[in-house]
């Protein structure tokens, strides 16, 4: 069994709010949402940080990018969104498998947003 929380949220060990699900990624809500609408994409396989990612992850990156926009829309952020990707100790990471952040809602973010 993976002690990486995502890895075993991918694995189904772990329960979510599945907003997307493909044979590479899932995409699921944030437990502790910083907006309206916060919900997070994952690759499936364990991918520690966006550090960590070469050439050969660039396909699985498009993808998870991509997903953003059609996924904001279908939970209702018709007029934009934010995405993020927290990496490393000085990019505040606290869960260590590469997840994009996509947040929004009914009025705009802000110039950044500070964690609860
Ligand atoms: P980061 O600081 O970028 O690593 O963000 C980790 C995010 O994962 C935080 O926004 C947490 O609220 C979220 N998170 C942690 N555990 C879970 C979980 N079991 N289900 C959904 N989101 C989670
Ligand atoms: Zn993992």
């Amino acid at each position: 069994m993976s002690d990486c929380i995502f890895c075993r949220i991918a694995g189904g060990e772990i329960p979510s709010t599945k907003v997307y699900e493909d044979d590479e990624i899932l995409a699921f809500k944030d437990i502790h949402p910083q907006a309206a609408v916060h919900f997070l994409i994952i690759p499936k396989r364990h991918i520690t940080s966006l550090a960590e990612v070469g050439a050969a992850d660039a396909p699985l990156l498009g993808r998870m990018l991509a997903l953003a926009p059609q996924l904001a829309r279908e939970l209702g952020l018709q007029d934009g969104f934010r995405t993020l990707i927290n990496t490393g100790r000085i990019g505040g990471q606290e869960v260590a498998h590469l997840h994009l952040h996509v947040l929004g809602g009914p009025v705009p973010l802000g110039p950044m947003l500070v964690r609860q």
